[in-house]
């Protein structure tokens, strides 16, 4: 057991989204698991083992099968191999032995047998096969959480409500339960500001704070006070009375910010020498379409629908419904529905080396192009107004681009041939620029869509070499960067240089520090997280663009992003004063 103290102590991470949480913690996810070793003392203890064994391992397999029809061809064979180990005869009749012979709790005995296979597989001079070991653990550790949850109900029965959810890391579908559970803020001990959990809660405009370290979890128990602070990245358990005033009133001071800034919401963006840039909204689920409606967007900017994966059943009449809703929502503002982007860190994190240089996005769907053909029917079907749009993601070479074009068409005139599609249009197409081929190869690639979306996200951690959930690299992890500037200015020159639109889709758009750049470098459109979208067009209609196209002419000159950040700080200073939203700076 840990010992509490309640010091009041201070942990520094990232800032992953802004905002001040003050209230209680929610501890919800142990990284080491604790297994017993008790002796069991009675034969019927020995059969309640056994039986929670195979109900743990019954209830994993419904839920591994569940997931099978939804699934793109590449994830169902990882899903089957998971369903044959965990059916296997061999492994159900040696974990019962290991509780029977041994008499220990059926953790321990699911442990030692997986645990071995594990090592046996590592020894396999097969590549492929050595990797599956860490397949196995996985079932391992799944198996044996159950277990114990099922035991202490309140480690899946956690009381998220109005709370903190203090983890190592959740899961995107962990974290939306937590979300869907009014939890009302995160502090992650790894993570980054551009792992997917951490976008979806900045949609959300949940405060949050990543990358706190183990040592953060350790002194974290149930129940505790708390503070985060999704400005500053920092994280105060245990708040004196003085921290506890101090942030109070911060807290009230950005209420009283964001209150006026709704003010806003039917203005159009547009910079003080009149420059307008389109301002639309990201989302992830459609659920989020109630915030985008809040905040005013013109439009969604970029719809991640490798979301919808794990909440509906996909088939092709869903889609189209989920589409055709939002397109109808959000008329006569454009709707970007971007092909599914699984792979890498995306919902299903398939097991393969390097997974971010490797089987993702638009890679995925040329290799099951029935899934692919499936979404594209889906989209035109939507396209009944003629504000659909088509993004294709992670594109790196211009074959790809040519490949989906031609499916669109195809798929286009089968459905235009059938005479109730016949009002049906083709949706415009266009790309995301996320890795440096197509940054470098932009002016080719614009001669084939009609508008290029920027990906910060993917575009920094594949300039600058550094994966974007890498805790311990995230100092190094910089969408500031000259080198990440520098490659944006290019694809919106040349964007420009070949009459497409160019917009910016990553978390840059709604950086505060970014905005004065993106605006400067005249890119046309900005897509945000819903709750970014007022702060966002308040720095546009706050600055000039001739200034700010100076202040690009100056950064271009400057090797670092400390630099860049300076000049921009400096930068805005001058035009929206001490505004910018900041926490308290501590000596953490
Ligand atoms: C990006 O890479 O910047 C982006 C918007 O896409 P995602 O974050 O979904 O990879
Ligand atoms: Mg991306």
């Amino acid at each position: 057991m840990k010992t509490k103290t309640h010091k009041e102590s201070f942990f520094k991470g990232i800032g992953v989204s802004p905002g001040i949480f003050i209230g209680r913690a929610t501890l919800v996810a142990r990284r080491n698991l604790r297994i017993s070793a008790r002796r069991l003392k009675s034969e019927e203890a020995v059969e309640k083992e056994i039986d929670k064994f195979l109900k743990a391992r019954d209830a994993f397999v419904r839920e591994l099968e569940e997931v099978i029809p939804t699934s793109p061809e590449m994830v169902q064979k990882v899903v089957d191999t998971q369903i044959t180990i965990l059916r296997d005869p061999k492994l159900e009749q040696d974990v019962i032995r290991i509780i029977r012979e041994e008499k220990r709790p059926a953790e321990y005995a699911i442990n030692k047998k997986l645990t071995e296979l594990a090592e046996n597989i590592e020894r396999s001079e097969w590549d492929y096969l050595r990797e599956r070991a860490s397949d196995i653990r996985e079932i391992a550790r799944d198996l044996i959480q159950r277990i114990q949850s099922s035991e202490h109900p309140q480690g899946h029965k956690v009381t998220l409500r109005n709370r903190a959810i203090i983890a190592y890391d959740l899961s995107v579908q962990e974290t939306l339960r937590a979300i869907k559970g009014s939890a009302k803020a995160f502090a992650f001990a790894y993570g980054g500001r551009t792992t997917h959990a951490g976008i979806i809660i900045h949609n959300y405009h949940l405060p949050a704070v990543f990358a706190l370290g183990d040592g953060f979890i350790a002194s974290v128990n149930d129940g505790d006070r708390i503070i985060v602070d999704g400005y500053s990245g920092v994280v105060i358990l245990h708040p004196k009375k003085a921290t506890l005033l101090r942030y109070q009133n911060l807290r009230d001071r950005y209420q009283l910010h964001e209150k006026k800034l709704l003010e806003l919401k039917d203005n159009p963006a547009m910079t003080k020498d009149q420059v307008r840039i389109t301002l639309l909204a990201n989302i992830d689920v459609p659920d989020e379409l109630d915030l985008v409606k809040k905040f005013g967007a013109q439009g969604i900017g970029l719809f991640r629908t490798e979301y919808l994966f794990e909440n509906y059943k996909l088939d092709e009449a869903i889609q189209t419904r989920i589409y055709r809703k939002v397109a109808r929502t959000v008329y006569p503002g454009p709707f970007v529905i971007r092909l599914f982007d699984l792979g890498a860190d995306k919902v299903f994190g398939l097991p393969m080396q390097n997974p971010g240089l490797g089987m993702r996005g638009i890679r995925v769907l040329l290799k099951d192009e029935e899934l692919l053909r499936t979404q594209i029917r889906a989209i035109i079907k939507a396209n009944v107004m003629g504000n659909v749009k088509l993004m294709i993601p992670m594109v790196s070479v211009v074959e790809e681009i040519e490949k989906v074009k031609e499916i669109l068409k195809q798929e286009y005139r089968k459905l235009k041939s059938n005479p109730v599609y016949r009002r049906v249009q083709l949706p415009e197409l266009g790309i995301m620029v996320e890795t440096p081929s197509a940054a470098v190869m932009s002016d080719m690639m614009a001669e084939h869509v009609q508008f290029f979306s920027i990906g910060t996200n993917d575009l920094t951690q594949y300039m600058l070499a550094v994966a974007r959930g890498n805790a311990e690299l995230a100092y190094m992890y910089d969408h500031l960067h000259p080198a990440v500037i520098r490659t944006i200015k290019l694809i919106s020159e040349n964007a420009h240089k070949k009459n497409i639109w160019v917009g910016v889709c990553g978390e840059l758009a709604s950086d505060p520090l970014g905005i004065p750049l993106l605006v400067g470098m005249h890119v046309d459109e900005l897509s945000v997280a819903p709750g970014t979208l007022l702060s966002t067009k308040h720095i546009v209609n706050s600055i000039s663009f001739s200034r700010a196209s100076e202040l690009v002419e100056d950064v271009l000159k400057m090797s670092s992003g400390q630099d860049v950040r300076n000049a921009v700080r400096q930068f805005l200073r001058e035009f929206i004063g001490d505004e910018i939203p900041g926490g308290i700076e501590h000596e953490a």
